[in-house]
């Protein structure tokens, strides 16, 4: 019997033991920069010349490694293996696959800090972001365990008296898991482990910003005992790759978290039966968010700041859950503004994530930093700037906290994903106005309300069309099996990573009957 799911704790960095733990960590991380990495196909580690060149975003300098880059022919040889490598592995029982997770689990537990130490490298995590991302990867890997031996008991359906009827899931094959770089850690993992803990082979492409962690995980994955072809780590080029393995005849699902054009054109070419394709492939595709926090006129202002102040610039905005358009209620417009700017320049610190107390690191890469400025650019136009607003690349890519003011709800930055620290207000003259405001996006991935209406909560419970609505808190940090994680419209599938229904996506349910 395995203990029930409890996720699992935050580090309590303002003691002593725990702040000196990180440090040791980062240190070893700094001696040990640089190193190869090869491919992993069938447990064979391939060496390319080709090579995905990783640097520290907070130190462009820094190269924290070199990752192989798998091409079309690599990406065929391992597809060949997961498929050969399905024709048993769809027959192991549950547990056999449950086990590998809970051990894995266990050894992430024990190594956490060097987990999270790595994450502040490779992702330009701070601290607490780093260690947020650490525990949701095994956080991940627990729940999946769990609910696979949960759906391993069957569905009772009815027999009648000459028949004896039985209901259950199997696996579906050969899984593509392409995988963002801003969880590094918690998406690629949860992704991944999902699709194998329910019986498929995985071919893993993690993002090109972000291929180490993916290969750590492997590590201990191997270490846990899973078996060689069951899942392939071949990072490369999206665009190199992604499509030749989307199209593959022989892919029988696709699961990516990523932008919306990529989402869209591997839900379109997923959509195409290719010649020799036995199947319609299944996509599980998340996508971005425009998310918003709604702030009622009846409302605790300073819990509105706080929230609205996190969940802006946790992680410099880089989260599709964060909060980066707020419509306050015209009466309380002024002052909660005036709040939101003062915790902006006072509070959030931003700096290399290597130091403690940073609140706010680098965004990810030029092409980011390149984008995030332009939309502030837009701003300044749609809209007034009342704090930041500025960028430095002359060492990492570091943008400043950036509020905006006084927008049109279709203003382009109210509209569009920035995916950095920016955050733009609008006001309503009603509490209806607020939702028809938030709910105008193309989007609908998370939302928040601060209110102390209970009418107006319960109104948002029917009208807020995202699909995870918070009340009185922020719209980030989702905790797996606690806040079951997926959006509306353009933001994907709903497919609610960390929620009971999530592996039953990786599945296909096959009825038996046998007269008697
Ligand atoms: P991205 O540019 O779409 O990349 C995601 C992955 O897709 C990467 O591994 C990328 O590889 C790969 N890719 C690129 N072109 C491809 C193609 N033609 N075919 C197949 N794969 C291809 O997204 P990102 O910048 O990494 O992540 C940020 C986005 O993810 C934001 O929009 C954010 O909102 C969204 N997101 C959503 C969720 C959610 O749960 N809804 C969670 C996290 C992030 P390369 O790196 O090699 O280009």
């Amino acid at each position: 019997m395995v203990v029930p799911y409890k996720h699992e704790p935050f580090t309590d960095f303002s003691l002593d033991e725990n702040r000196r733990a990180l440090e040791a960590e980062i240190k070893n991380v700094e001696a040990d920069l640089g190193n190869d990495y090869p491919l992993i196909i069938g447990g064979e580690r391939i060496m390319t010349d080709n090579k995905i060149e990783v640097v520290n975003p907070a130190n462009k300098k820094e190269v924290i490694g070199y990752v192989s880059k798998a091409n079309q022919d690599l990406a065929e040889k391992a597809h060949k293996i997961a498929d050969e490598t399905f024709q048993w592995w769809r027959k192991t029982k549950a547990q056999f696959r449950a086990d590998i997770l809970f051990r894995a689990a266990s050894i992430i537990r024990r190594r956490k800090h060097e987990f999270t130490a790595h994450l502040v490298k490779e992702g330009g995590k701070p601290w607490k972001e780093a260690d947020a991302d650490t525990a949701e990867a095994i956080d991940f890997m627990e729940y999946y365990g769990r609910q696979m031996l949960e759906i391993d008991k069957g569905v009772e359906v009815n027999s009648r008296p000459i028949e004896n009827n039985r209901f259950h899931y199997i696996s579906l094959g050969v899984g593509v898991v392409i995988s963002p770089w801003n969880f590094l850690f918690a998406i690629m993992a949860g992704t991944t482990v999902a699709s194998m803990v329910s019986g498929n082979t995985v071919l893993l492409k993690p993002a090109s910003s972000t291929p180490i962690i993916a290969y750590k995980m492997m590590e201990v994955l191997e270490e846990a005992g899973l078996p060689a072809g069951v899942i392939n780590y071949i990072p490369g080029s999206g665009k190199e790759v992604g499509d030749y393995l989307v199209d593959h005849p022989r892919t029988r699902f696709v699961s990516f978290t990523g932008s919306r054009e990529v989402g869209t054109r591997i839900f379109e070419r997923a959509a195409k039966v290719q010649p020799g394709q036995k199947w319609l492939k299944r996509t599980i595709i998340e996508m971005g968010g425009k998310d918003t926090i709604v702030v009622d006129k009846e409302s605790d202002l300073e819990l509105a700041a706080d929230a609205i102040t996190y969940s802006a610039f946790g992680f410099s905005g880089q989260k599709c859950s964060a909060c980066s358009r707020v419509v306050a209620h015209e009466d309380i417009y002024d002052e909660l503004l005036d709040k939101v700017v003062s915790k902006t320049k006072e509070s959030v610190s931003y700096g290399d994530p290597a130091a403690h107390d940073t609140y706010m690191g680098p965004v990810i890469d030029q092409a980011a930093y390149d984008k995030i400025l332009s939309y502030i650019d837009i701003g300044k136009e749609e809209g007034k700037l009342l704090a930041g607003g500025k960028g430095n690349d002359s060492k990492g890519w570091f943008i400043e906290p950036t509020v905006f003011a006084d927008l049109k709800p279709d203003a382009r930055i109210m509209q569009e994903e920035i995916f950095g620290p920016v955050v733009g207000f609008t006001k309503a003259k009603s509490f209806d106005e607020a939702i028809d405001i938030a709910n105008n996006t193309d989007y609908g991935l998370t939302g928040a309300v601060i209110s102390n209406n209970r009418s107006h909560i319960e109104q948002a419970r029917e009208d807020f069309q995202v699909g995870n609505l918070y009340f009185n808190r922020g719209c980030t940090a989702a905790i797996v099996g606690y806040h079951p994680f997926g959006g509306f419209n353009m933001s994907g599938t709903d497919s609610k990573a960390g929620g009971p229904d999530y592996l039953i996506h990786h599945m296909q349910g096959k009825t038996t009957s046998e007269m008697l």
